[in-house]
């Protein structure tokens, strides 16, 4: 059976050609699903060879827009798309009320598109399933579970660990260095893990204690996929001013095994 994922979105918020919001589409045989769909995600699905109506099931990390802005649109083009079934979304507590805004937020567009149905057309469901650390998603031997990292000020927000045909890619979500994350990621054919170099960070208005509770810079990630023993590390969740080689280097002082610095539409 088949396994993989491609990267949709490597960037954060600040909005980049190269890099949209995070968001990653993962394929085991014939099911796919998403985790995160940030802003520019439904582009990016498209360009995969991919398109909204195919996925069913749709996972959340945590509540930064760069997270979840494309989930309307991913919702009502889905709808349009021609798929009639609810959409399952699953992630952390929290999800029902940003759900809720968003179907106020389309309701009028929707009500728009369902006038000019040849048939009466229902508005596009969603079934919201907050979850916590201990949850596993199963569907035909994939398991999709969620872990508690850290990401300031963040109350919940959620790692994944996907398991499928004796694979084990694990996405870090946000979060600072976490020894929860490390344990997950044990032997982790893949970890894809932000890396959020502080050195080129440009805002000045951020109080300086936040990044350490919030972010990864790369010399540390390459302490955790050490640590982690992890066969492939995987950067996502970059900087516009970072430069490639630059991570590359960083990681590497700790880290031995293989690196790909992530790029939008890599396909693992
Ligand atoms: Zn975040
Ligand atoms: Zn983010």
């Amino acid at each position: 059976m088949s396994f993989g994922v491609t990267l949709l979105g490597t960037g954060t918020p600040a909005p980049d050609p190269n890099r949209a919001g995070a968001s990653y589409l993962f394929r085991v045989g014939d099911f796919r699903f998403m985790i995160d769909c940030g802003p520019g995600a439904l582009l990016r699905l498209g360009q995969a060879g991919a398109n909204a109506a195919e996925i069913d099931h749709l996972f959340i990390t945590h509540f930064h827009l760069d997270h979840w802005a494309d989930l309307g649109p991913f919702l009502v083009r889905r709808w349009i798309g021609g798929n009639r079934t609810p959409l399952n979304l699953l992630g952390p507590a929290g999800l029902q009320n940003l759900v809720d805004n968003i179907l106020v937020l389309h309701r009028q567009d929707i009500d728009y598109r369902r006038k000019i149905r040849t048939e009466p057309v229902e508005p596009p469901k969603i079934y919201v399933t907050e979850i916590e650390e201990g949850f596993v998603f199963e569907h035909q031997g994939l398991t999709v579970a969620p872990f508690d990292v850290t990401h300031y000020p963040i109350e919940q927000p959620f790692g994944y660990r996907v398991e499928a045909a004796g694979h084990k890619i694990v996405l870090s979500g946000d979060t600072c260095p976490n020894e929860n994350l490390i344990q997950n990621a044990q032997n982790a054919d893949v970890l894809i893990h932000e890396c959020v170099e502080y050195g080129v960070w440009t805002a000045t208005d951020i109080r300086s204690d936040h990044m350490q509770y919030a972010h990864t810079p790369p010399e540390e990630l390459g302490r955790i996929a050490a640590k982690a023993q992890a066969r492939l590390c995987v950067t996502t969740h970059m900087l516009s001013a970072s430069v490639p080689a630059n991570l590359h280097q960083q990681i590497r002082r700790h880290f031995a095994g293989p690196i790909a610095i992530g790029q939008d539409l890599l396909t693992l």
